[in-house]
């Protein structure tokens, strides 16, 4: 793995998002921003250091009281201001993604559709705030249950959806009156900062909204600065489990989402047709950098043959090239470095004894031979021991596993150490309702290849996939970005005495 060193294409700086503005880094420190089609460094990226994340934290902790004091109702009227201007800025904001990531301009425009229906989902803040009454808990005593926000909140997000993940987690945040500081994947920070600009022409306070690029030292500040009172967190499982440990020892509330490696059953019973189109399309799609990429296909029985025979027709067809493009279903990689390391996974593939039936490593792009491009790869007879079957590649590579029954491939699904999203392809609805109710996974598809949950339901895995107790968006984002209060009262007409027995329901 030796990358050769990136060209520079011009010398825009991108820096942070705070108290309403653009600021510049100042900690010297900078990273670069790829184009993944050209493989050239399209710009470079400040990484804050503790001070400017500290700027941040001060400004978003100065907002918070006045954002919270705002009724849920007008707080929610930014929001719909907000869905408005996305929706208006949809092209533009997709073309960013693409530029900077490389997946399809239709798939980022995919993207920023899902977060906007969390933003839709979060424009019903007065209702997700109601809580719970009870009238006579005793006699002439009422309760009540009501949620209020935490105060400063933070988000740090992965490069593969800029635009998707920071919304799961802000559009909830801010509507349930939380000021909120975004740290987004320092490989793809501009559509971030462009999103805290239009937040800011919709009308939201300055300082309730920040973005800080950066690294690991930003990262730091915010897990350990008593003045955040919670941590959201995608990306891959090391880092989950770091920012977890390190945010719960500091007293913050955290939900830290780690990575996959989702498992699609494929019954002997399955249409072949719907299965192979579904395969491709969630197994290469976004050049396999998904969370909910299908990697692992568990064929039972004899549909192993013509699934496999099927699928090395259908990969070889991919249509690979810029995200700008018409017609390319596969955009390149998103680093130079990342894309050598899949390449390195294809060759431990084989190294390990698994049958490379299509190999994408020799994907040439005309016109674009530095770009980070990487064919469809497909391997046969991939076995649970084998390195490729165990870690998450996050590439363009789908194993086939052949197993002889359902009973095998359920096991083999709950034995993997990553719990994510799971499918299976049957045309038995007993079939698959066992397997639903059985696996040991968060999400689950029934026929359905991808089942990211929509946004009034919540978003999370199991095992290695989550640490945390709260999945993101929907009911379980509500919680998440709320204390839940209880209040008990009465109002007697006279003073009636001292109790000094544990109060109880008369
Ligand atoms: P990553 O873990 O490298 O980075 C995620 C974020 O953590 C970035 O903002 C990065 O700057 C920061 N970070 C990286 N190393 C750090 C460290 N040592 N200390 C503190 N912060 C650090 O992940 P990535 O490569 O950007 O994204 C891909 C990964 O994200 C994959 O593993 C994928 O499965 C996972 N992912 C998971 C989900 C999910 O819902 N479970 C969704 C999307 C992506």
């Amino acid at each position: 793995m030796n990358p050769t060193p990136a060209t520079h294409a011009d010398n825009t700086v991108l820096g942070h998002f705070i108290d309403g503005t653009h600021v510049a880094g100042t900690s010297g420190r900078l990273g670069d921003v790829y184009n993944p089609a050209t493989g050239q460094v399209q710009a470079r990226v400040a990484l804050a250091d503790a001070a400017e994340t500290e700027r941040a934290i001060a400004s978003a902790a100065a907002a918070a009281p006045g954002w919270a004091a705002t009724t849920p109702l007008r707080r929610a009227r930014v929001l719909f201001r907000f869905k408005a201007l996305l929706e208006a800025h949809a092209d533009e904001l997709a073309r960013l993604i693409s530029r900077e990531h490389g997946k399809t301009v239709p798939d980022a425009l995919g993207e920023l559709t899902r977060g906007i229906e969390v933003v839709e989902f979060a424009c019903g803040i007065p209702h997700l705030l109601k809580g719970e009454m009870s009238e006579d808990v005793g006699t002439g005593v009422d309760s009540w249950s009501l949620r209020q926000p935490l105060g400063v909140v933070a988000g740090i997000t992965p490069f593969n959806f800029p635009a998707m993940v920071p919304m799961w987690m802000f559009p909830v945040a801010l509507a349930a009156g939380n000021a909120f500081i975004l740290k987004p994947s320092e490989k793809d920070p501009s559509c971030p900062l462009r999103v805290a600009e239009l937040l800011t022409e919709a009308g939201l306070p300055d300082g309730v909204f920040s973005v800080v690029n950066g690294d690991k030292a930003a990262v730091d500040t915010l897990l350990t600065d008593s003045r955040v009172a919670a941590v959201s967190f995608v990306g891959s499982t090391p880092v989950a489990r770091y920012i977890y440990e390190t945010g719960t020892a500091h007293g913050k509330r955290v939900q830290a989402l780690g990575g996959a490696k989702n498992h699609m059953l494929v019954m002997p019973d399955a249409d072949l047709d719907q299965t192979v189109d579904a395969l491709i399309g969630s197994a290469y799609g976004s050049a396999g950098e998904r969370c909910m990429a299908i990697s692992v296909a568990v064929a039972v029985g004899d549909i192993a043959d013509p699934l496999v025979e099927r699928l090395a027709e259908r990969t070889r067809a991919l249509k690979v090239g810029p995200g700008d493009a018409d017609e390319v279903e596969m955009g390149p990689l998103v680093t130079r470095e990342h894309c050598e390391r899949v390449k390195w996974y294809v060759g431990l593939g084989v190294e390990e004894g698994a049958e490379l039936v299509v190999d994408g490593r020799d994907c040439r792009v005309p016109g674009h031979e530095d770009g980070h491009f990487l064919g469809g790869c497909l391997f046969d007879r991939v076995t649970p021991e084998m390195r490729i079957y165990r870690e998450e590649i996050f590439g363009p590579v789908l194993a086939v596993v052949r197993v002889p029954d359902f009973d095998s491939g359920l096991r083999l699904i709950d034995d993997h150490a990553f719990g994510n999203g799971t499918a299976i392809f049957t045309r038995d609805g007993g079939t698959a309702r066992r397997f639903s109710h059985a696996v040991q996974a968060g999400m689950v598809g029934i026929n359905v290849p991808i089942p990211v949950p929509m946004a009034f339901h919540s978003f999370g895995g199991w095992k290695q996939s989550l640490f945390g107790d709260m999945h993101m968006h929907g009911p379980e984002g509500v919680r998440f970005y709320t204390h839940l209060k209880t209040v008990t009262s009465r109002w007697p007409s006279r003073a009636t005495g001292s109790e000094f027995q544990m109060p109880v329901h008369k």
